[in-house]
């Protein structure tokens, strides 16, 4: 199947004013106005010192392109995604890097439905882009640009999917760690109007991200853990940088990676609801297999990939999935990731139980995961992915809907190619520290010799 050439797994990325300059957005525009040819487009930014200019480039090609145009100015990507709905829009145009550094930009093109398009449409975009397609209508064609604050009716939407009383009796204290990002115009706000007593830091926008960067890493928030601590608050939660992810941290000091907290959603949902689907990616971890067990549900294994794991919970009707790097998706909300999300349903899960989010955490399965990565040309990372699948090894199950999936009675192996490096990944997850080193060691062998074989 055909790659794209611009969109990666996250829309189209790239350094500033190398990639992503005036003319690249401005031709990209176009092509965007040519695809959806008439109606509402809504388009949104996040804080980076960038933001406005590529923005404006849209903006000044869609309405050119004669599309109406509502603006909704700086926020987090899950609130554009809401308001691309809340609109009936035909589609959202999201100016943001995500987590990456500060020097990076792009955008994430969101379909009617608020999910991310997937590949088939924007290899269309890219052929209108390649053929320098532009759609310019008469001056009598051109439509307005309208600027509208989304951010109080996508807060009011939140506050209505928890239970608010319940909350507002718990008294809770948290600390939000906006990253100096956008989650800071949403997430205190909704947790204030939750009776949240709030701490907020790096919550003044900077789009040079001083405070702890835009990737929300459990080893960098360590301020984010000493504040939980001297405040004697009940969690903390960051986000990245366009707010759709949410990481944890305990009034013990301890930060979370991703796959403790959507386990904790997981069995939150999967324990109250009689919906027992949990759709998540392939490397996620055994511990959301073992709640599912738990509780009478059910694993849906997506490639990796956030559209990936929409996409299925629509298909499904699932109303719940998570991705190990903090994407929590609540289809009762909407059926993307929402770090401003997360974050409320943390404070009904802590209401609820009266219970410390350590106890909570702690009562879930542990395993040991190890993180590796092998050099492979790009060109050779199909031939050697179909070596290894017709000459699997003996395990268990095989999952081969992204990469390869080994697993056996004690543990797993995930070998995928990376999408944006000349290398494959291996991930591994293991009941003892030991059994993951021997794992490693395993996938790692496999791996190289496939390699070595593909090339001979
Ligand atoms: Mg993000």
């Amino acid at each position: 199947m055909k790659k794209p050439r611009y969109f990666g797994t996250n829309g189209i990325r790239g350094i500033v004013n190398d990639l992503i300059t005036p003319a690249f957005i401005t031709k990209m525009g176009y092509a965007i106005g040519s695809f959806v040819s008439k109606g509402l487009v809504v388009v949104g930014a996040d804080a980076r010192t960038s933001s406005p200019f590529i923005k404006n480039a849209i903006i000044s090609s869609l309405l050119a392109s004669g599309l109406e145009v509502i603006d909704v100015g700086t926020l987090p990507t899950p609130a554009l995604q809401f308001a691309v709905t809340y609109f009936h829009a035909k589609l959202g145009v999201m100016v943001t890097a995500s987590h990456n550094p500060p020097e990076f930009n792009g955008i994430k093109i969101v379909d009617s439905d608020g999910i991310e398009i997937g590949i088939s449409k924007q290899l269309e975009i890219e052929e209108l882009y390649e053929k320098n397609i532009k759609q310019l209508v008469t001056w009598d064609n051109i439509s307005s640009v309208t600027r509208y604050d989304i951010l109080p009716f996508y807060i009011k939407q939140i506050v209505n999917h928890v239970n608010q009383d319940l909350i507002k009796q718990a008294n809770l204290t948290v600390v939000v760690d906006a990253g100096n990002a956008v989650g800071g115009l949403v997430t205190p706000y909704l947790l204030k109007e939750l009776g949240v007593r709030v701490i907020t830091l790096n919550a003044h926008l900077d789009g040079s991200f001083p405070g702890r960067g835009s990737e929300p890493l459990p080893e960098k928030l360590t301020l984010m853990s000493h504040a939980i601590q001297v405040s004697n608050a009940h969690f903390g939660v960051a986000h990245d940088g366009d707010a759709d992810r949410a990481i944890f941290g305990d009034n013990s000091g301890m930060v979370y990676y991703g796959d403790r907290s959507i386990a904790l959603f997981e069995k939150w949902i999967l324990s109250s609801s009689s919906q027992k689907l949990f759709v998540t990616p392939v490397s996620s971890s055994k511990v959301v297999e073992d709640i599912a067990e738990e509780f009478g549900g059910k694993i849906i294994w997506t490639p990796v990939g956030c559209i990936n794991v929409s996409r299925t919970m629509l298909e499904t009707s699932a109303i719940i999935g998570g991705e190990e790097n903090g994407g929590l998706f609540y289809a009762p909300h909407q059926s993307v990731r929402d770090g401003p999300m997360a974050a409320a349903l943390m404070a009904e899960i802590l209401s609820e139980t009266k219970e410390q989010l350590k106890v909570l955490l702690d009562q879930l399965p542990n395993y040991f995961q190890l993180k590796d990565k092998v050099p492979c040309g790009n060109n050779h990372k199909t031939t050697v992915m179909n070596y290894i699948k017709e000459n699997t090894p003996p395990a268990n199950d095989v999952i081969t809907i992204d990469g390869i999936k080994l697993i056996y009675d004690d543990g797993w192996i995930l070998i995928r190619p990376s999408g944006t490096e000349p290398i494959f990944r291996i991930f591994v997850e293991a009941t003892t520290a030991e059994k993951a080193k021997e794992l490693m060691s395993h996938g790692k062998n496999l791996l190289i010799s496939a390699i070595k074989s593909c090339s001979n």
